[in-house]
């Protein structure tokens, strides 16, 4: 159970903290601390109704967004933190908030290496199609691991697995300015890449506001966006996760070209002319359209094409443009009739 939270306000400052501790900031593991309570704040705030939720929270660091979240009084607060050496200030953060240890639970982990299944009271748990429930990821994330962290989760979101075997649970992270701008960027827009479908595809994703590079100690050479993301109840897609995104990946494999140029990449040399444009002419796309300019429906026809191809020349769906010098590619050449449509 939660405590009183103007406890919080006995405890010395987060930046005090630091100083006592002497705490440098690890530059490979992203350290940069938001000190201002203001903005911590604002961040907790576009997580919506957080009081008597679950909460985890990723990346904790010294505590000023936790504070930020306990103000709130959550039910169930779970921090997940690589580094060992804010265990102490955290577990001085638990000691003033909450009555038991397990309502507040200290991971010292990778959250890499973290299944959410066990993590949640099971109160919360909800259908699919039903509201949101009452559980929230929050982080400040190090910027070496949100892109890494975002795609992994949203392959959980596909799957309903991990946090998301609870139901539609929702997120508000912090990436760096151009990866937030990119996972928000519609069609047609320049900032367009894999990143926006595959996002845009089982989430709504929202950029609630910038924090400018200079709130954070020490200062990175760039801003941070804020953004939330809610599981659509129905996937843009009827897709896997996997055959989607690898497809999404090759045609926004060139920045600023045809599709259809990066769509070539998924087929072996000697015939990506011809099975790149069979693709986009099963899904019905114009060869010319460039890659920013196609739609999550478009992308989602043209993996029905790409499957379609695989299963008639199943030697395609491992070819690996990557790998040089393809044996493949010539074996395929003889093997291959390609029909016209
Ligand atoms: N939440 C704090 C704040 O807002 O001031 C710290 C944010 S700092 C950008 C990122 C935090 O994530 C650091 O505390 C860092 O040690 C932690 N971190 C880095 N890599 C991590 C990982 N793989 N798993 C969990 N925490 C990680």
């Amino acid at each position: 159970m939660i405590m009183s939270c103007s406890r919080l306000l006995l405890l010395p400052t987060v930046r005090d903290i630091v100083k006592l501790y002497r705490l440098s900031a690890a530059k490979q593991l992203s350290q940069n601390f938001l000190l201002n309570e203001k903005i911590t704040d604002r961040i907790v705030k576009f997580a919506g109704n957080i009081n008597k939720s679950d909460v985890l929270e990723i990346g904790p660091g010294p505590g000023a967004l936790t504070r930020s979240i306990i103000k709130k009084c959550p039910k169930k607060l779970v921090l997940v933190e690589k580094d060992e050496r804010f265990k102490p200030m955290l577990e001085m953060l638990r000691d003033s908030s909450y009555t038991t240890q397990s309502d507040m639970k200290i991971i010292i982990d990778d959250i890499m290496n973290i299944n959410m299944t066990e993590l949640f009271t099971d109160v919360h748990r909800k259908a699919w199609h039903d509201e949101a429930p009452n559980i929230h990821l929050i982080g400040n994330l190090p910027f070496n691991i949100s892109t890494a962290l975002i795609i992994k989760w949203l392959q959980n979101i596909s799957e309903k697995k991990s946090a998301w075997s609870f139901g539609r649970v929702q997120m508000t992270l912090t990436f760096q300015k151009e990866v937030a701008e990119r996972l928000v960027a519609k069609v047609s827009d320049k900032n367009r890449c894999r990143l926006s479908t595959i996002a845009q595809t089982w989430t709504s994703p929202k950029l609630q506001f910038i924090i400018p590079g200079r709130e954070f100690v020490p200062i990175p050479n760039v801003d941070v966006g804020v953004v939330s993301f809610i599981p659509l109840r129905k996937p843009k897609t009827h897709h896997t996760f996997k055959v989607f995104e690898k497809v999404n990946r090759h045609l926004f494999s060139f920045r600023q070209k045809h599709g259809i140029k990066c769509a070539r990449t998924m087929f072996p040399p000697d015939l990506q002319d011809e099975l790149s444009t069979l693709m986009y002419t099963l899904a019905d796309v114009d060869i010319k359209t460039q890659a920013y300019n196609l739609s999550i429906e478009n992308i989602s026809r043209l993996t029905s094409a790409y499957i379609y191809l695989c299963q008639k020349y199943p030697e395609i769906e491992n070819y690996n443009y990557r790998v040089s010098r393809q044996v493949l590619s010539k074996n395929l050449t003889k093997s291959l009739k390609i029909e016209s449509y």
